[in-house]
């Protein structure tokens, strides 16, 4: 924390403060800076775990992986992990993280019983639905333009060796929603309780939903951080396909892959892949790639050599209230080509404490919503953004939102109405009065 502290207080006071952290999951491009940032390398660690309360003190910026880690050997996860494992708490919390246990369990920042924050002003303060109530609410979604988490008490809950999994094909996406509503308002499959669902559409007629079940039964399970590819293992072409799991294996399955995102690289090309070290099958390695192609514009230039004009990227994560899933899905399979694409429901869970809301990303209580990911490219349109303006105004006719990890083309009075406005701007001159942190539009939008 001294280190923190030290390292705020170096920074010229005309100066921006920015986070200096090695690993990132950001996907919009920032302005390069050459003023050092905050010094967060002490604030990697879980601190704590108490199996009996059920709960974790977790440093701000320890990774996914790392708070796993750490409680997996007590029977206990944290109530959603995020499916990369170098996404941190304080990321997943600030910018908004969900997983398949987000039907029953909410988003990350709804098991956070207090947060240390340093605020812009460069004071350390605790926030929690009693104290700093005002900037416990905004932060999530705030992306640190509040101030950053230091340290982050949150609940856990048992989880068991294994993760049985059944996988539903259909072939219609109005079978597929009415098929995951049913499951979240039953909370169950044919009488059995549902811990995880999530889903996976490939086309209007290939569609799955992916539902998991705790077991502690022992028996074979499988292995996708080898030659087999997860998403490709839950292809089939009628009714039900069954695998198993470890938690260990189930909680990080979309990450060797980045979900199908290796693919760009030739991770699944099986020659490839054989020769690919298995350390490497990981997300964080895919970003590095991600981050040569972005210094060097390698994926324009084969673009251009072979004629074609370059790409728009379009890598976003969307939710629509569940009565729109099917619409929006329909529109994108006809006007987006991009494919696959996947599935997470979500409510907010039913908790009193939390009955204020969240103000920078609302959603209504006691209703589902389903979040659709995309994560490719597609050629330019006839304006910079063409098709990410075409999703946001889709979203919004939709009654959705959309998150900010990536890229945002909002005129500023649009994205107040959705992002917060005058709540969000009140808390920021409270807790950030002389502007030490960039504004969210400024770095959603503005990309600084
Ligand atoms: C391709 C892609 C797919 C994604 N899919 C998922 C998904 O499936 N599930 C999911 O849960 N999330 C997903 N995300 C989003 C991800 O959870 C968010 O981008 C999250 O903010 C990343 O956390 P990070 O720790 O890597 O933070 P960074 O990328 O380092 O930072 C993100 C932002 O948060 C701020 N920040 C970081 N740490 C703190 C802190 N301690 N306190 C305050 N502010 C902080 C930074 O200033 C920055 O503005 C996806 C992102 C991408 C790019």
């Amino acid at each position: 924390m001294q280190r923190l502290l030290d390292s705020y207080r170096a920074i010229p006071p005309n100066s921006t403060v920015r986070l200096a952290k090695p690993t990132s999951n950001l996907f919009r491009a920032r302005d390069r800076s050459d003023v050092k940032g905050l010094d967060v390398s002490g604030l990697t660690n879980v601190i704590a775990v108490d199996a009996e309360a059920r709960t974790a003190d977790v440093a701000g910026m320890c990774t996914y992986e790392d708070l796993v880690a750490a409680t997996l050997p007590h029977g206990l996860a944290p109530l959603v992990v995020p499916q990369l494992k170098t996404i941190t708490l304080g990321g997943a919390v600030t910018g908004l993280g969900i997983e398949s246990t987000s039907f029953r369990n909410g988003l990350p920042h709804e098991s956070v019983l207090e947060m240390d924050i340093l605020t812009g002003a460069g004071e350390i303060v605790t926030a929690s639905p009693e104290q700093h109530p005002d900037l416990f609410r905004t932060f999530p979604n705030s992306y640190g333009t509040l101030g950053y988490s230091t340290r982050l008490r949150i609940e856990l809950e048992p989880v068991t060796s294994f993760v049985a999994l059944r996988h539903l094909r259909f072939h219609s996406l109005t079978d597929l929603v009415a098929a995951m509503d049913r499951i979240i308002e039953t909370g169950g499959l044919d009488g059995e309780p549902v811990d995880y669902l999530d889903g996976v559409v490939f086309s209007a007629d290939e569609s799955y939903l992916c539902v998991g079940f705790k077991t502690t039964t022992p028996g074979p399970v499988s292995d996708y951080t080898g030659q087999d590819i997860y998403y490709r293992s839950i292809q089939h072409a009628q009714g039900e396909k069954h695998d198993r799991l470890t938690i260990h294996d189930y909680l990080w399955r979309w990450d060797t892959d980045w979900f199908w995102c290796s693919r760009a690289f030739g991770a699944q090309n099986p020659t490839i892949r054989r020769f690919w070290p298995r350390r490497l099958r990981r997300s964080s390695f895919y970003w590095k790639l991600v981050g040569y192609d972005q210094r060097f514009n390698i994926a324009d230039r084969i673009e251009k050599r072979n004629g074609r004009p370059p790409r728009e990227r379009v890598v976003q994560d969307i939710e629509v209230p569940i009565e729109n899933c099917e619409r929006f899905l329909s529109w994108f399979l006809e006007n987006v080509p991009i494919e696959p694409i996947w599935l997470c429901p979500l409510r907010l869970r039913d908790d009193d404490r939390h009955a204020a809301g969240w103000p920078l990303y609302p959603l209504r209580a006691h209703h589902t919503y389903v979040n659709v990911g995309f994560w490719s490219s597609v050629p330019v349109g006839p304006v910079e953004g063409h098709t990410n303006k075409l999703i946001e105004t889709k979203v919004s006719e939709l009654d959705g939102h959309k998150s900010l990890y990536s890229d945002s083309y909002y005129p500023r009075e649009d994205f107040d109405e959705l992002y917060g406005g005058e709540t969000y701007k009140a808390v920021k001159k409270s807790y950030d009065p002389d502007s030490r942190l960039f504004d969210l539009y400024s770095k959603a939008v503005l990309r600084r």
